[in-house]
């Protein structure tokens, strides 16, 4: 914009916030709350309307959070609310194999915490615990404005700014949009960010199964054919579990009643080394 008139109007334009954050999801509230510590005003805009968004119902997703992520939960104040509702991981086994006929090699690889000095090797949370937890921190921070159930449909970058509008015709001003809309961001297409991908032809299927035995706070990883499996434990005796097939496999899987998915699921189908 080479106007000096039309950049001095947009210079003297009221900012709504610092910073807009395009998407409420994970990334974008744990932004805003570092931002909102340093003293910057913020606006989260978020496509979900608020209830859908804070929903305590179990959709089997769970986060592996590493001890980096969890210092970062401890800055921006997350943790100490949610780390009751998650379980420490204390051992990783990794071994390979092939479903049903178990490891076959004699080779595994074992990571315990005992060896670690900062403690757990992370811990596991229910994306139902940590959802609701970035929602309501972001509305106890005074630098923090949340817009839910209105999405960005348009945005347009000047000399002096930014300027967003949202589906139900309100616009925002602030001088730094950040996209953190997922992995399909409306934000980055509009800025012309293009990206590399390319299909591994696998599909994981995530669900949470409770067990009658104790997991022992370990994590096996099981590196199969067509994919990774992953047995991820989560408080009490439950385990969330990523499993990774070809396509049409988890196709198949993903098509079967409970009772059958199980079926497929359990020992001896899979059996670890360790
Ligand atoms: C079914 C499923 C299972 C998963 N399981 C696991 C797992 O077990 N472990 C793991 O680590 N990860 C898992 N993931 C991945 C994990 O959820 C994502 O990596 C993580 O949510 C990314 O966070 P994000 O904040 O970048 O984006 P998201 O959490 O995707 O949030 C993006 C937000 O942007 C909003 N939005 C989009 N467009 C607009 C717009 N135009 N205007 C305003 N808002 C907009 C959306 O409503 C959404 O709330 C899973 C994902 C899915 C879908």
């Amino acid at each position: 914009m080479d106007n000096p008139a039309i950049v001095t109007i947009l210079r003297a334009m009221k900012m709504d916030s610092d910073i807009v954050i395009v998407g409420g999801g994970l990334n974008g509230p744990a932004l805003a709350l570092a931002l909102a510590q340093r003293g910057f005003s913020v606006t989260v805009v978020d496509a979900l309307p608020r209830p859908e968004r804070g929903d305590a119902a179990f959709d089997g997703r769970s986060y592996a959070l590493a001890m980096a992520s969890v210092r970062l939960l401890r800055a921006i104040g997350i943790w100490d609310g949610i780390k009751d509702r998650t379980q420490p991981m204390l051992e990783i086994k990794v071994s390979d194999g092939r479903a049903g006929a178990g490891p076959l090699t004699p080779f595994s690889l074992h990571f315990d915490h005992a060896e670690l000095e900062e403690g757990p090797m992370g811990h596991m949370c229910e994306d139902r615990v940590l959802r609701p937890a970035f929602l309501d921190a972001m509305d106890e921070v005074a630098g923090i404005t949340t817009i839910s159930g209105d999405a960005v449909i348009a945005q347009d970058v000047d000399a002096a700014g930014a300027t967003l509008t949202l589906a139900s015709g309100k616009v925002l001003r602030t001088r730094l949009i950040v996209g953190s809309d997922g992995r399909n961001s409306g934000t980055a297409q509009r800025a012309g960010i293009r990206r590399t991908g390319w299909q591994y032809g696998q599909t994981a299927l995530v669900c949470a199964v409770t067990h009658e035995k104790p997991h022992h706070g370990i994590a096996h990883q099981f590196f199969m054919p067509p994919g990774p499996l992953a047995i991820l434990p989560l408080p009490g005796n439950m385990s969330s579990i990523v499993w990774s097939e070809s396509d049409a496999t988890a196709a198949a899987f993903a098509a079967l009643s409970d009772a059958d998915f199980m079926g497929r699921a359990t020992p001896p189908l899979w059996r670890f080394s360790g």
